[in-house]
């Protein structure tokens, strides 16, 4: 069957890799000057299939309110009055608020996720190192008690489900990074030991050569601008070419620059546009209510490898994450409502320097380090959409918010499933594309 992917970010390259193993043709087509040039780009790099959990928590307006008035709270909102905000902070509530919601997204995600790590195994070769993957686990630290028990609680809620876990004393947390000899507090850990870490963009890269290599057709610089529908079908899709990007190939392409669009005709679409994929469901007749929660991150090398994470820490202090990767280390934070302001503040990035030398002192020098800001495509209420649209010929497989290089390799292989009339892995329930409708 002919296959058209939109988007080469990590979920639409693992979608495509998935497919071309099943015989398909594809074609991925992306706006951007390569693969992962978007969200895909600079996220924490963490594959935590232990740890993932929904948007949409229970106490999550409360935690929010507060987390507004302080300098290190991690939810921030910089554009409250735009509607596409107003609307999406409305449908998240609701669904905080929607009794049983969230524990049944979470085992949901949790059940998705370990289908995701299966996916992975057969996904990592060449080996690891060429994109400096690696299996060493996954650590959330406590600096108080109340961080304490709501880690004892989430610890009680993986053993329900069976997922691997641990529980560490101060200690025992120091033990499993030694190298955290930072000030900030630490009260206990939850590790997550066959959790793993990696650079999505990287693997990405990668894997698009691998894919090439398989005969998959990449047409970079080219957006999907219209869809031509007929009878309950996506016969084909209106293509634009836009001119190089003097910009390094992150910035929005300006359409009008471009060769006049060209029609590409297709048997089936799989929609994986991250951010925009609202913009495209539209005229498809789905409402995607998906936002670009924006986060921050900064990429150094590093210094004194002693003094480094062995693999991956999240910090509950400041709610960020600390990732290995390789000779490098990054920090990650922030889930900001801002639209799509691509503006990365000094203020912004002096917490996640905070945050690492409270943990890590002297581990790599991040004044000198790569800034970057990237939207996580969120859901309102936190899983991903994955699944049959509209259309007789259409998959989704998109808003996968905070974890879909963690998800990315199961969603690709379920994708395969459904097209090819097999049963899927896993019940798609809690993804349906129909669930705001
Ligand atoms: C700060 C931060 C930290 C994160 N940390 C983690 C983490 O540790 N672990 C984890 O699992 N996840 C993490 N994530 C989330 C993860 O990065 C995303 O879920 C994932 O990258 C989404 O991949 P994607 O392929 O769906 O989207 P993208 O990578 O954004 O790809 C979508 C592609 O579609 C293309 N596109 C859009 N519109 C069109 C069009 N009209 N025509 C053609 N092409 C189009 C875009 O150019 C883009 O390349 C993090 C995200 C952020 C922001």
């Amino acid at each position: 069957m002919n296959v058209l992917i939109v988007g080469a970010g990590v979920v639409g390259v693992t979608t495509a890799w998935a497919l071309v193993r099943r015989g398909h043709q594809v074609t991925v087509v992306d706006r951007l000057e390569g693969a992962a040039l978007e969200t895909s780009r600079g996220n924490a790099g963490q594959r935590s299939y232990g740890y993932v959990y929904p948007w949409a928590a229970p106490d999550m307006v409360g935690k929010a309110l507060r987390g507004l008035f302080s300098r290190y709270g991690p939810f921030k909102i910089t554009n409250p009055w735009s509607p596409r905000t107003l609307q999406f902070l409305a449908m998240s509530a609701r669904c905080s608020l929607s009794h049983g919601l969230y524990n049944a997204s979470h085992a949901a995600l949790l059940e998705l996720a370990e289908f995701s790590r299966h996916c992975f195994v057969a996904l990592e070769e060449p080996p690891d190192a060429s994109f400096d993957g690696q299996h060493e686990g996954l650590m959330e630290v406590a600096d108080n008690q109340a961080a304490c028990t709501a880690l004892h609680q989430k610890a009680r809620r993986l053993e329900s489900l069976g997922i691997e876990h641990e529980w560490l004393n101060p200690d025992a947390v120091r033990q499993q990074e030694p190298g955290m000899q930072g000030p900030g507090a630490v009260a206990g850990g939850l590790l997550m030991p066959a959790d793993g870490t990696g650079d999505c963009h990287r693997f990405t890269r990668m894997l698009a050569q691998a894919c090439e290599a398989r005969g998959v057709h990449f047409q970079y610089r080219t957006s999907i601008t219209d869809w031509y529908l007929d009878d309950g079908h996506i016969r084909g899709a209106w293509l634009q070419r836009h001119p190089p990007d003097p910009g390094g190939g992150q910035s929005a392409p300006d359409v009008k620059d471009g060769d006049s669009p060209h029609y590409l005709e297709t048997d089936q679409v799989v929609l994986c546009a991250g951010c925009m994929s609202r913009e495209l469901a539209r005229p498809l007749g789905l409402s995607l209510p998906i936002y670009p929660v924006k986060g921050y991150s900064l990429t150094s090398t590093i210094d004194d490898a002693a003094k480094a994470p062995r693999s991956t820490v999240v910090d509950h202090a400041y709610k960020a994450a600390i990732t290995r990767l390789g000779e490098r280390v990054r920090v990650t934070g922030f889930v900001e409502l801002a639209g799509f302001q691509r503006h990365i503040p000094q203020r912004r990035l002096q917490v996640l320097r905070e945050a690492f030398a409270s943990r890590f002192p002297g581990a790599a020098d991040l004044g000198h380090a790569e800034p970057w800001t990237g939207f996580r495509p969120m859901t309102p209420d936190g899983p991903p959409i994955l699944g049959w649209g509209q259309q007789k010929n259409l998959l989704l497989n998109t808003g996968h918010g905070t974890f879909g290089w963690t998800l990315s390799a199961g969603c690709g292989e379920i994708i395969g499933q459904l097209l090819d009339g097999e049963t899927p892995a896993i019940d798609l329930g809690a993804f349906s594309p129909g669930r705001f409708t």
